[in-house]
């Protein structure tokens, strides 16, 4: 709205608002005169007079009315309303003109008092019921008071002192509408400036909710969509497939590498990783398909398609989302996982559904190296419920006195008095042996394994402390898992435990894997220094197919390394520089070094040609029973 239309619309309402007590003011005012005047003068003009001003008064009284009606905007506050109210004012006060003129030639002094004080009663009352025209309150006054002030003066004698007080009325009342003209026009800003605060902020209220709105529908860092605003879509979404007879697939997007960008090159590089992914999905998923930021570094696409549409998208999607990144310099070379599940072909329940999508992106057997994304099957579903039952049951494996150890040799090529056992832990779950490779991951994932962990070193004690009273003294080497290494009190612990039996440290040693790398450095060179130098040996197991930085492998006090089976296995078939290499870095750092998984007499032979000084594997023996440990003296 123009400032012009509100400054007319505030004059008008004030106009207006003022007119019915204005009318009745002018009403009382005009017959008390035109009464007393004819008590004075016995003229009937005076009465045709008052029916010409009762007739005035009437007509706006009725213009009052009909503005009163009026509905639409426009109408009520068109320019020509105000014109058309200046007229018919202006009319009333022509008419006060005419009284002030025509009734005060000739007048007495009583006749003169009745004339002025109409006058000046109905003027004074407009100062303020009509403040809001400057121009119109002036042209009433002076209409009304000026010509009797003059035609007074120019009458003379008693009639001069009216004409002046006339003349100086009309300058006073002229005065003191134009004061209140400013303070009205102020108001009447003041009332504007109001109503476009409680406009803007009406507006502003708006834009903030779909603001708000937009906010708690997305993901702040990809503005995809978050969590809770998929779910509620995909639930229109499986309405929509379904008038449309498609499937609705549910697609996760794992960024494998996340966690290794926000390691190596920092958390903003990371960010920018995800918001680049996010942009290349959206390239790619077209609506009626949504998409959105699942969790850290996981993206859920939920799309309806035909069955044999699918492996195209999905491959297609891969394709266009591992292409290198150029982000703040660097090239990244990224790979991503993905799983899919559909509706209704796994079930009919959305939760459900993502979860089989994220069962089949971890299903690593599924992938077996031949295509990244994983579709899933019953059989996932299988694997991942016998997961859920054997973690439950390993959670009380050693109150049921399920978990047993058994023992490798580890043979000394030379001396056989420095030949050592593996201990290697077994799980016998109602007749059924389950494999170390599966439940030590799945205690690994819990703090099971740190109960696990710990009974093992305590059964492995025990085993030393009967070894020692038989005195056949052996030599345990104990399988440590990363997550149990990394508990600050692990050394403390063990070597608390060990003294607890009273057994020689020498007789215990630890074989941690190469996955303990990823912990922080200095502690890691602190605690292998702790415990050698309490005595306790260290072996790296595996070696060879983790992940070993050997800078870090340099400062760790290691006392040997397994070389992993998977080496020995090749070792007729072109695995001799891999172990010529590994030797003589061991050599060179004073590393012992045990072959591991040796099962033939020509593995052997090679093996003590190169001076290998330890041998393990079926070729020799296979983990044996507690009971099979102690030969028969
Ligand atoms: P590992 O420490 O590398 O143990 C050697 C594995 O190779 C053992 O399997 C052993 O039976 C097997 N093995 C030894 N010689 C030969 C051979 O000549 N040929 C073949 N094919 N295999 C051989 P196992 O007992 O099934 O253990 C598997 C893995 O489970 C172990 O690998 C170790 O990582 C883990 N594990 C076993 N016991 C424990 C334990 O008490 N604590 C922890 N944290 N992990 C354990
Ligand atoms: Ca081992
Ligand atoms: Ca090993």
């Amino acid at each position: 709205m123009s400032d012009n239309s509100d400054a007319l619309r505030g004059t008008l309402d004030i106009l207006y608002k003022n007119l019915k007590t204005g009318l009745i003011g002018a009403g009382v005012a005009a017959v008390s005169a035109s009464v007393l005047l004819y008590y004075q003068n016995d003229d009937v003009i005076v009465f045709i007079w008052l029916i010409l001003m009762l007739l005035s008064l009437l007509l706006r009284g009725y213009d009052l009315c009909r503005w009163n009606k009026l509905e639409l905007e426009k109408d009520k506050y068109h320019p020509i309303v105000l014109k058309r109210y200046s007229a018919l004012t202006l009319g009333t006060a022509l008419l006060w003109c005419v009284f002030g003129l025509y009734f005060s030639t000739g007048a007495d002094s009583n006749q003169m008092v009745i004339v002025f004080s109409a006058l000046a009663a109905v003027n004074a009352g407009v100062t303020n019921s009509m403040s809001s025209s400057k121009s119109l309150i002036i042209s009433y006054i002076t209409l009304t008071l000026l010509p009797f002030g003059l035609w007074s003066f120019y009458q003379g004698g008693e009639q001069k002192l009216f004409g002046f007080l006339g003349v100086t009325f009309t300058a006073l009342l002229s005065f003191s509408a134009r004061n209140s003209y400013i303070f009205t026009l102020q108001s009447i800003r003041l009332r504007r400036e109001h109503q476009h605060l409680l406009v803007n902020l009406e507006t502003e209220v708006k834009l903030r909710t779909k603001e708000l709105l937009h906010l708690s529908n997305t993901e702040p860092l990809t503005g995809l969509y978050n969590r809770s605003r998929f779910i509620e879509l995909t639930s229109e979404l499986i309405k929509l497939s379904q008038i449309n007879g498609l499937k609705l697939a549910f697609v996760i997007v794992d960024l494998v590498d996340l966690k290794s960008i926000n390691d190596s090159l920092g958390h903003e590089v990371g960010d920018e990783y995800i918001r680049a992914t996010a942009n290349r999905l959206r390239e790619i998923i077209q609506e009626p398909a949504i998409c959105c930021r699942w969790g850290g570094d996981e993206f859920l696409i939920a799309i309806p398609i035909i069955d044999s549409a699918l492996a195209d998208f999905v491959k297609n999607l891969q394709q266009s989302t591992i292409r290198p990144l150029l982000l703040q310099g660097n090239v990244l070379k990224i790979k991503n996982n993905i799983g899919v599940s559909i509706y209704p072909d796994h079930s009919q329940k959305i939760s459900e559904l993502i979860i089989m999508a994220d069962l089949a992106l971890y299903d690593d057997i599924e992938k077996c190296g031949k295509q990244l994304f994983t579709i899933y099957n019953r059989k996932i579903g299988e694997r991942y419920q016998r997961k859920s039952m054997l973690r439950s049951r390993l959670e009380h494996a050693i109150e049921k006195k399920e978990l047993r150890l058994v023992f490798q040799p580890i043979v000394h090529q030379k001396d056989v008095k420095k030949s050592y056992y593996e201990v290697l832990l077994r799980w016998n779950l109602n007749g059924e042996a389950i494999p170390p490779d599966e439940f030590i991951p799945l205690a690994e994932q819990s703090d099971l394994i740190n109960s696990i962990g710990h009974w093992v070193f305590e059964q492995s004690c025990l085993v030393i402390w009967q070894s020692l009273q038989r005195n056949q003294p052996i030599e345990l080497a104990v399988n440590v898992s990363a997550v149990q290494f990394q508990q600050e009190e692990f050394v403390g612990e063990l070597l608390k435990l060990v003294d607890k039996h009273h057994i020689p440290r020498n007789l215990l040693q630890i074989e941690i894997t190469e996955s303990i790398f990823t912990a922080n450095k200095n502690v890691l060179i602190d605690k292998t220094k702790q415990l050698r130098y309490a005595g306790i040996a260290i072996s790296i197991d595996d070696f060879g197919t983790g992940y070993s930085s050997l800078s870090v492998i340099n400062e760790l006090h290691l006392n040997k390394v397994k070389i992993d089976k998977a080496f020995i296995e090749k070792i007729e078939h072109g695995g001799m520089p891999v172990l010529h290499a590994i030797a003589s870095m061991s050599q060179s750092m004073g590393w012992e070094v045990v072959a591991e998984g040796v099962e033939t007499s020509a593995q052997v032979e090679i093996l003590r040609n190169m001076g290998i000084q330890y041998l393990q594997g079926y070729y020799f023996s296979k983990p044996v029973e507690y009971s099979s440990l102690f030969p028969k003296l």
